[in-house]
């Protein structure tokens, strides 16, 4: 490959070796893309078979002899770049996963998680823990086997953490969160007896209509400048973003028909997502580098443009025009008001729906049942009990049934445990990220405040974050672009300048 980032031959074909891996991985992406979107549900039961039996391929491509020679090959040579470098370590990363976790334990993993997932929607639905308690059991002993077979350190919690985040360890998390918590309360109990930022805004409870919300969702996107020539926007039941390349990245919203701004700042968030892939260096095309570093680095890119630039006063008046041109219930509120509607501070029981001054408590809530589970500490049977009290420790509101309360999210019973950090170490790199664009750009509110401004901030993250892809680990990229590691007192000054508006 004569693309000027891979010098060696060595790497070269290291990379040429592990693009039927590549492939597979773009096709069980667009296929997933389609079973969210636009796949009848009559395609479901052969969908999943299919995926099933790709991923298995896909294990089989990335542990095959030849790959494995190249990789060998690869490592011996001296003086890689640090692209040659990044090659070699996402590669022998992922062999080094696929090939710990042994297949007949990988099959039953999967076959769990499809039917716990089956047994979580019926659940939900219900309002019935006790459907869900037995495939929840399961997954607590599977999530713990899976670690052992990853082998760990200090806690077992460190290897299913180092899966979605690689290198992050429970110190870090919990370092984080000491940080964070005690000062998101003292905010939180200021700003919900000053009353500057409102409980409840009358606008949660109008309605729009679709095609409106369509149109404006379109015209802030062109705000932001995502390139619709590698992208689109659809509709899904949870919105997401999905890769399929550098030059495919796609992005969906929903439309609950009232209360706007979440359709809207999904639409934002998702761009965060998106932008991050369509940024990334197109000499790594078609690499395993053309991805972002990690969850939490990822987050932290959703997590800037919907709440840092998006939540600002200053994007409010950008788009403001775009708004009232669709919306015509806006015109008895000022940009002012609408700013604290974006801006509405409310304890609540649902994480999606939590403002940023009370999503990490949703999340240290999580983080602190999965490694007691992990580490044997407590059962399947302990976590509704657990959940509410610790809810009501936390945020001062208790579930009333299960549906609100531990039974909320989708992860847990896709087996994903471990996952729930990478959000909040996202809304902290991202109020980290805000601190140095303040400092380097000259304050990030006034760039918010128009189109240039916005093209700045693409640069400024294109130049010190996406360009590299995956090329380095997640902490040493933080280091790399923000000049420090990763840094939780910039997330409690942030909300303090914001919130306590000082
Ligand atoms: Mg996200």
């Amino acid at each position: 490959m004569k693309s000027g980032v891979f010098e060696h031959q060595e790497i070269a074909e290291l990379v040429e070796a592990y693009r039927p891996v590549w492939a597979l991985g773009h096709a069980l992406s667009l296929m997933s893309w389609d079973s969210e979107t636009y796949m009848p549900r009559g395609g479901v039961e052969e969908r999943a078979l299919a995926k099933a039996e790709l991923q298995v391929l896909r294990r089989k491509l990335l542990l095959r002899d030849e790959l494995k020679k190249a990789l060998e090959r690869a490592k011996s040579v001296e003086g890689l770049n640090e692209y040659e470098e990044g090659i070699v370590r996402v590669i022998e990363r992922e062999v080094r996963i696929a090939s710990s976790i042994p297949e007949k334990l990988l099959y039953e993993f999967s076959r769990l998680r499809e039917e716990a997932t089956h047994a979580w929607r019926e659940a939900k639905a219900k309002d019935d823990y006790s459907i869900f308690k037995p495939y929840m059991e399961k997954i607590i002993e599977y999530a713990r086997k899976i670690a052992d077979s990853l082998g760990w350190e200090g806690h077992p919690y460190n290897a299913l953490l180092d899966l979605y985040e690689e290198g992050l360890r429970v110190e870090d998390v919990d370092r984080i969160f000491d940080a964070i918590i005690p000062e998101s309360k003292a905010v939180l109990e200021k700003v919900r007896s000053s009353g500057y930022f409102p409980e409840r805004h009358p606008l949660e409870e109008v309605e729009y209509r679709r095609q409106d919300m369509e149109a404006v969702n379109r015209e802030v996107l062109d705000v932001l400048g995502y390139p619709w020539d590698r992208g689109r926007l659809d509709v899904s039941p949870h919105p997401f973003t999905i890769s399929m390349g550098v030059g495919d990245v796609r992005i969906t919203t929903r439309y609950e028909g009232r209360d706007f701004r979440h359709t809207l700042f999904a639409v934002i968030h998702e761009f965060g997502h998106a932008l991050y892939e369509l940024q990334v260096d197109p000499r790594l095309k078609a690499t395993p580098l053309a991805g972002g570093a990690s969850l939490g680095v990822h987050e932290s890119q959703s997590r800037f443009w919907e709440n840092v630039v998006g939540r600002s006063r200053e994007f409010t008046g950008l788009i403001s025009p775009v708004l009232r041109r669709h919306l015509s219930f806006l015109k008895g509120y000022s940009d002012e008001e609408l700013y604290r509607y974006f801006n509405i501070v409310r304890p609540g029981l649902i994480r999606v729906e939590a403002d940023e001054l009370t999503y990490n408590f949703h999340i240290y809530l999580r983080y602190r049942l999965e490694k007691m589970m992990v580490a044997g500490e407590i059962k399947a049977g302990d976590l509704p009990e657990l959940w509410n009290s610790m809810m009501e420790e936390l945020l001062g509101v208790k579930p009333k049934g299960y549906r609100d309360g531990v039974l909320q999210d989708i992860h847990w019973s896709h087996g994903s445990i471990g996952y729930f950090p990478t959000y909040t170490l996202g809304n902290v790199i991202a109020a980290q990220i805000k601190a140095k664009v303040d400092s380097e750009l000259g304050g990030l509110e006034k760039l918010a405040g128009s189109e240039e401004g916005l093209a700045r901030l693409r640069e400024f993250l294109a130049d010190r974050i996406h360009r590299w892809g995956s090329t380095f680990p997640p902490k040493e990229l933080v280091k790399r672009a923000l000049g420090e590691p990763i840094n939780p007192e910039y997330f409690n000054s942030y909300i303090r300048s914001k919130f306590l508006r000082d």
